[in-house]
């Protein structure tokens, strides 16, 4: 089988007239400018060419640095009381919400997701992210310490307190699987707390930036508090990574770019925050309600094509209920409708690029030379579709269980003890997420307990809110995003000790 597809033009004037406006400008300070090198960005499902984008590299890098630093210091941002930033973040997610269809229609047809992910998951979450964070805006609280300190001269006492701070200058650094959400997990409470940002989004996926950095303009926001390039991680990426006026880099992308950007960072010794891959693991006690832990497991690993840093790609299945559990997740997979994202019949649209498509199906055709079965899927449908498979009888060894694919592809496993399940799941260099499908409270407990990842689901996948943390462990990264955790990347907190 394979799809040939038409190209699906959005509906709202917003998404049109954005097209049609040509090429894409990166924003430094007050200024947006279209530079003269340039690059592209098409509909995945199509190939139909979407925009050309301006390239940004080292010397725009540093203007911009530079423009968010004058801005971190200018009286507009710094001098803005609490409750204005509280207003102000409040103003961009009313905006977000107004623009959400043009926005999904924007991000489904640069990304190929489904119009219905978009409108009703990602792009609400992403108007969430600045109403949580605005919220806190206004509770930014340092603390008074009467410290234990004996030798003040006599007459005198000692007190101190403490004063969070801006971290300074923040790279924002993000990937393409869910553009809008991922940038907004880094400028809302960025924003929150004070600093000011360079965001690079995602080469593949830049246009919800630029409309999202568009609105922020609209509510309010003062010159320079955000600048957006857009351009290649090599290229612009790499020099806001070592850049000496950067104080922090957030990043949400590849383990393997993580590791690179360790070594960008040692220069000013840069605070990082990673989030980085995953190979997650979903359980399926004997006692599990097939009925629902057949679709859950499902949308766990299928939504958004499988392209979800916490996708469910390694499935372990009680070997009581494994060969029912296969049946039903296999036909999950099969009904699935492939399609154009704008098409409203698609339950899923295309990876994000016809590369990404080809190399998940070199995992599947790897996993089958070495003896790997497949119960569903497994096809390459041409262009960026690749068919949502489950695979069986696989080895732990095999690359496609122990590599983040990134893609629709699941691997199920039987397992017979809660010991033997615990040990499988653990076996991985990840420590991202996993779900535990059980009705047995114990059961429940004992293995969110032994699990090691920094979120454990008991009967759902991919739950997310801006009051949970969210973050990885082992490879799967470093600090946390979301909740007040989150914010806490973006303070630093200085101590004043005097004597009065
Ligand atoms: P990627 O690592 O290739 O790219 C991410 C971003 O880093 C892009 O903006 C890219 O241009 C930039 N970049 C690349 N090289 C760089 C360099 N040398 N210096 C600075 N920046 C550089 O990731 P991707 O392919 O866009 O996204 C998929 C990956 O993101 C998957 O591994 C996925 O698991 C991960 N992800 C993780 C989370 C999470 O919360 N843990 C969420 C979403 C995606």
């Amino acid at each position: 089988m394979s799809l040939t597809l038409r190209p699906h033009p959005p509906k709202t004037d917003g998404a049109r007239r954005f097209l049609e406006g040509g090429a894409k400008p990166v924003l430094i300070g007050a200024e947006w400018s279209v530079l003269e090198q340039q690059f592209e960005t098409w509909d995945p499902a199509t190939g139909q060419h979407l925009a050309s984008l301006s390239r940004a590299g080292a010397a725009e890098a540093d203007a911009a640095v530079a423009a968010a630093q004058a801005a971190l210091e200018g009286p507009d941002w710094a001098g803005m009381l609490p409750a204005a930033r509280q207003a102000l973040l409040w103003k961009i997610a009313d905006l977000i919400d107004a623009h959400a269809e043009e926005l999904s229609e924007l991000e489904s047809l640069d990304q190929g997701k489904t119009y219905a992910t978009a409108r009703f998951a990602e792009i609400p979450a992403s108007a969430a992210q600045f109403r949580y964070y605005a919220g806190l805006a206004t509770k930014i609280h340092g603390q008074t310490i009467t410290p234990s300190i004996g030798y003040a001269p006599k007459g005198k006492q000692v007190m101190a307190y403490t004063r969070p701070e801006p971290i300074g200058v923040v790279a924002a650094i993000t990937p393409w699987n869910s553009p809008m959400l991922m940038a907004s997990m880094k400028l809302a409470p960025a924003l929150c707390a004070g600093c000011t940002v360079v965001l690079k989004p995602a080469e593949e996926t830049s246009l919800t930036a630029i409309r999202l950095v568009e609105l922020m303009q609209e509510a309010g926001l003062p010159a320079g508090v955000v600048n957006l390039l857009t351009g290649h991680g090599h290229e612009v990426g790499d020099a806001l990574a070592k850049h000496p006026g950067v104080a922090k880099v957030a990043f949400t992308g590849s383990t393997e770019v993580g590791r690179i950007l360790l070594n960008s960072a040692r220069g000013n010794l840069k605070k990082l925050t990673l989030e980085l891959g995953g190979k997650s693991p979903a359980i399926v006690m004997p006692d599990a309600d097939l009925s629902l832990s057949v679709p859950g497991v499902a949308r766990g690993i299928f939504a958004n094509s499988g392209q979800v840093c916490v996708a469910g790609s390694r499935i372990y299945v009680h070997r009581s209920v494994h060969d029912r559990f296969c049946e039903g997740l296999a036909a999950e997979a099969t009904r699935l409708k492939l399609g154009h994202g704008l098409d409203p019949e698609s339950d899923l649209g295309p990876l994000v690029s016809e590369a990404q498509a080809a190399r998940v199906a070199r995992y599947v055709d790897g996993g089958r030379a070495e003896g790997a079965e497949v119960i569903a899927g497994g096809a390459h449908l041409g262009g960026a579709f690749y068919a949502p498979t489950v695979v069986t009888h696989t080895r732990p060894d095999m690359a496609l269980m122990r590599e983040e694919i990134f893609g629709p592809v699941t691997a199920v496993t039987p397992f017979d003890s809660p010991e033997e399940v615990l040990a499988l799941a653990n076996d991985t260099e990840y420590g991202l997420a996993a779900s535990v499908w059980t009705q047995d409270l114990s059961s429940a407990h004992r293995l969110a307990a032994g699990i090691r990842a920094g979120t454990v689901w008991v009967n759902c996948h991919s739950y997310f809110s801006p009051e949970l943390p969210k973050g990885g462990i082992k490879a799967s990264g470093w600090g946390v995003e979301n909740n007040l955790a989150g914010l806490s990347n973006y303070l630093e907190e200085k101590t004043v000790c005097m004597v009065i």
